[in-house]
């Protein structure tokens, strides 16, 4: 579904830049496009679970729609799409973890490399989580991993798990290596992590800049969702956290919908709708 849909989106318009930055586990593509001004750009990533589907959805539909938008020199949602972009570029990864959404959606056997280790540590894969060995990328990354690591393992997990297992250490996948790679080489102005549930917007580790607060601020105000502040398990490890702490660059986690992951596939225009303004206007902070 996914590969199609880039290709289209690249097909309709040429101005798009799209490409692989890295490979799953089970050598899915993990794919990032771009488009406007590619030396100053905003960070969209979503789906780092595999419960969490409906971001793909929202992040692709939402920039078919912007390249509309700036094509066409049209306004969307009162806001001058092409201007935005022309000053300011956006990329989008829609789906982090290809592998995981697989396992969410069609089990253990959409991974037959690691088909063992799935049945034996998830015995219902419909809540699967994880990437195809049982890491949780969100607890992959090196933002306060050791502390999260000791917490995970007083909580019970301690190896691969549908969700969770922090890996044996920061960016021992590909899937958070290709990420890492990604941002490094390219500076974003600012990233929005997009998970799901719980109509909630994240801004908070540790010395928090206040462009995170201010960003997690405005994202909340036009979407109407409401600004939380993490429970300790799900503190640290998480790409938002690495890209404060490490990159020192302003970063958000959202949880869109609401209800019990995964969310129901009727779920998404609506929410879509919901949060369409807040993501126009979140690619400048
Ligand atoms: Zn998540």
């Amino acid at each position: 579904m996914q590969n199609f849909a880039v290709k289209n989106i690249c097909k309709k318009f040429p101005f798009v830049k799209a490409g692989e930055i890295g490979k799953s586990l089970c050598k899915r593509s993990i794919w990032a496009l771009s488009v406007g001004n590619r030396k100053n750009m905003t960070l969209y990533a979503g789906t780092f679970h595999g419960m969490e589907w409906i971001n793909t959805l929202i992040l692709l539909s939402f920039f078919e729609e912007l390249c509309i938008h700036y094509k066409n020199r049209s306004a969307l949602l009162g806001c001058d799409v092409f201007s935005i972009l022309s000053n300011q570029g956006l990329m989008v990864i829609p789906c982090v973890n290809p592998d995981g959404v697989e396992i969410q959606i069609n089990g253990a056997s959409s991974c037959p490399q690691f088909e063992r280790l799935i049945d034996k540590v998830g015995d219902n894969t419909k809540h699967w989580q994880s990437n195809a060995r049982g890491v949780d990328l969100n607890h992959n990354f090196n933002a306060g991993w050791k502390q999260l690591r000791y917490l995970e393992i007083s909580q019970g997990i301690k190896g691969p798990a549908p969700t969770r297992y922090g890996g044996k250490y920061p960016f021992s996948e590909p899937e958070t290596i290709a990420l890492k790679n990604l941002c490094i080489k390219n500076k974003f102005s600012h990233a929005i992590a997009f998970h799901s549930q719980g109509r909630e917007v994240y801004s908070a580790y540790r010395n928090t800049p206040q462009k995170s607060i201010d960003l997690g601020n405005k994202f909340a105000r036009l979407a109407e969702y409401k600004v939380s502040e993490p429970e300790e398990i799900a503190t640290g490890g998480g790409f938002k956290d690495w890209v404060i702490g490490y990159l020192k660059t302003p970063a958000i986690t959202v949880e869109t919908g609401l209800g019990k992951n995964p969310l129901p596939i009727g779920d998404f225009q609506p929410e879509y709708n919901r949060i369409k303004k807040a993501l126009v206007e979140c690619i400048i902070i």
